[in-house]
């Protein structure tokens, strides 16, 4: 079977534990939201995919193989503010960079390897800015950027960290259009994101954590009052209430006659 199995896994970081005992089957193809206040363990998660948190006890299989076997393609957007933006490269060296497990250290890259590259910035419209550096753009270009790279990878598996947040409308658009082009190459896709509503609304499956798996399911099963409360605490107040897509309170809805 394809997809990501994650099996008890914690994570700790000087003595707190960013992920407890997380068990996880994302099946493959699926898109995936996992939401979770500030701190939750989100990027964590991420990390721990791509081999770069430490792995207390627990496992995690990509394809049925271990994380360690490198038969597979991860493709990883970090979060804004974790990549060195001052690094004098091109936008088409970024891209290209994407390409690299594929050309391998010694080897150039191919004239394939470069076609594929300036048609990820044809379908991220981002043909003119080939020659910039990253320091010359704007967030949501260097967001686009970084979604023709993940393009490039022709990964397996791709996840994104917070991809909506602090980005004008027309990168979200383009975002979303992007993952929905990714489905049609069954890409299994986890994105981390702060918007209740949108995991909602645009994704199969939902991960609700906060440091332990609160809840994991479609959205209906997981946008629950209790399942957000035990996440949220005190923030749930700030939650927009479309999100609660089941409305389980009896007691508002019957006792106003
Ligand atoms: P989220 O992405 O959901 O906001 P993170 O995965 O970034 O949460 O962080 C989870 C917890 O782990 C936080 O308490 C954070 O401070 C801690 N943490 C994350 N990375 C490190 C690190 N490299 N060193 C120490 N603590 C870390
Ligand atoms: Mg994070």
């Amino acid at each position: 079977a394809g997809g990501i199995s994650i099996q008890n896994v914690t994570v700790r970081y000087n003595n707190h534990a960013a992920l407890d005992n997380v068990s996880l089957i994302i099946p493959h193809g699926s898109h995936i939201a996992v939401v979770g206040p500030n701190g939750a363990g989100k990027s964590t998660l991420f990390k721990a995919l791509v081999g770069l948190a430490p792995i207390e006890t627990g496992s995690i299989q990509i394809h049925s193989e271990p994380l360690e076997d490198d038969l597979y393609c991860i493709s990883y957007v970090p979060q804004k503010g974790e990549v060195d933006m001052r690094f004098p490269i091109t936008v088409r060296e970024v891209i290209l960079m994407g390409r690299f497990r594929r050309y391998g250290l010694i080897k150039a890259p191919s004239s394939r390897d470069h076609e594929i590259v300036e048609q990820s910035m044809v379908q991220l419209s981002i043909t003119k800015l080939a020659n910039r550096t990253l320091n010359e753009l704007s967030g949501g270009q260097v967001q686009r950027v970084f979604l023709a790279r993940a393009l490039a990878q022709e990964p397996h598996i791709l996840l994104m960290d917070e991809p909506f947040t602090g980005v004008d409308v027309s990168t979200q658009e383009a975002t979303l259009q992007f993952l929905s082009d990714l489905k049609n190459l069954n890409v299994t896709v986890l994105v981390s994101t702060h918007d209740l509503n949108l995991a909602a609304r645009k994704f199969e499956g939902v991960v609700l954590l906060k440091r332990r798996l609160i809840a994991y399911g479609t959205p209906s099963q997981v946008m629950k009052r209790e399942y957000l409360a035990a996440a949220f605490g005190e923030q749930l107040f700030m939650l927009d209430d479309a999100v609660l897509i089941d409305h389980c309170c009896p007691s508002e809805t019957t006792e106003r006659e």
